[in-house]
């Protein structure tokens, strides 16, 4: 995604974002997509060898960027994160609070441990970088420059699929969640956006232990042309990119063979 425009013509020159799961799957791919358009960017996830790989590709396609292995669901980590990055590349005017997991299973197996790490991650985790970022949102908006705050939901916060009752009911948190801040925030010149993609190519499914659920999912695959993680990428910066006064407040992008 690199280009040969000088980074200041670039539509995120001078801005810093935050991106959270970095180092893989949409996350990732939305760094280097930002990064391509100019932002500087602050890479948090627990595999550092990953986000300090990503970081050093980036830079050296011209752009800036700092990986900070970070485990999101820990609010002081995520503290300390954010303290360097204001540190190191200044303050950040975006948020990409990204960092998800899924685990599908019927209710009744009582897979406590699995509802547990997607309640920490996808509720608590992103609000630990809300509780951190947030007022850097705000603090940029006022100073004049745009300033986004955005959550990866998922088509699952408004669909029904079977057995994915705690990862979509998650989701349903980010997404509204969302629409909540965005009208406490959006007086304030903070964008919300509550982005909602249908399935993506990730290493997300690889976690899922039910073999109905994996059934079904290899059977996507082999139906549908499927997202790319650089498809979702550059709405996300499509979307930060455009003048301040624009919020798109929620994203919906599918596969097109995708019904629901
Ligand atoms: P990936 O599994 O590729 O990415 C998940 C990212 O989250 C990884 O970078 C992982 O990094 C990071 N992560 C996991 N646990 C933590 C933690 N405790 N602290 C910090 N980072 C963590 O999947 P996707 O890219 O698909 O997922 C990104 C988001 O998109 C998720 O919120 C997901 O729910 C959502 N989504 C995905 C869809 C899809 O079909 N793929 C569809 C709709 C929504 P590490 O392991 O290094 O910490």
């Amino acid at each position: 995604m690199s280009t040969n425009a000088p980074i200041s013509t670039r539509p995120l020159a001078g801005r810093v974002a935050v991106i959270t799961g970095a180092s893989s799957g949409i996350g990732g791919a939305t760094a280097e997509a930002l990064a391509a358009d100019g932002a500087a960017v602050a890479l948090l996830a627990r595999r550092g060898d990953r986000i300090d790989a990503l970081a050093t590709r980036i830079e050296q396609s011209g752009g800036s960027a700092l990986g900070i292995a970070t485990d999101v669901t820990d609010a002081d980590a995520v503290e300390r994160a954010g303290a360097q990055i204001r540190e190191r590349l200044g303050r950040p005017s975006l948020l990409f609070n990204n960092a998800g997991v899924m685990l599908p299973a019927p209710i009744e197996e009582l897979r406590r441990d699995q509802w547990n790490q997607q309640i920490d991650l996808n509720l608590k985790g992103l609000m630990n970088a809300i509780g951190t970022f947030v007022p850097d949102l705000v603090a940029s908006a006022a100073d004049g420059g745009p300033s986004d705050l955005i959550n990866t939901s998922s088509i699952g916060a408004q669909n029904i699929f079977p057995n994915f009752a705690v990862y979509t009911a998650t989701k349903a948190f980010v997404t509204h969640l969302s629409r909540h801040l965005r009208v406490e925030l959006g007086p304030k010149f903070v964008r919300v956006m509550a982005l909602e993609p249908g399935i993506v190519l990730t290493e997300l499914s690889d976690h899922v232990t039910d073999d109905n659920v994996n059934a079904w999912l290899a059977d996507t695959r082999e139906r549908i042309e499927l997202l790319q993680p650089q498809d979702v990428a550059r709405t996300v910066a499509f979307a930060a990119g455009l003048p301040r006064h624009v919020n798109l407040q929620q994203l919906t992008v599918m596969p097109t063979q995708q019904q629901s």
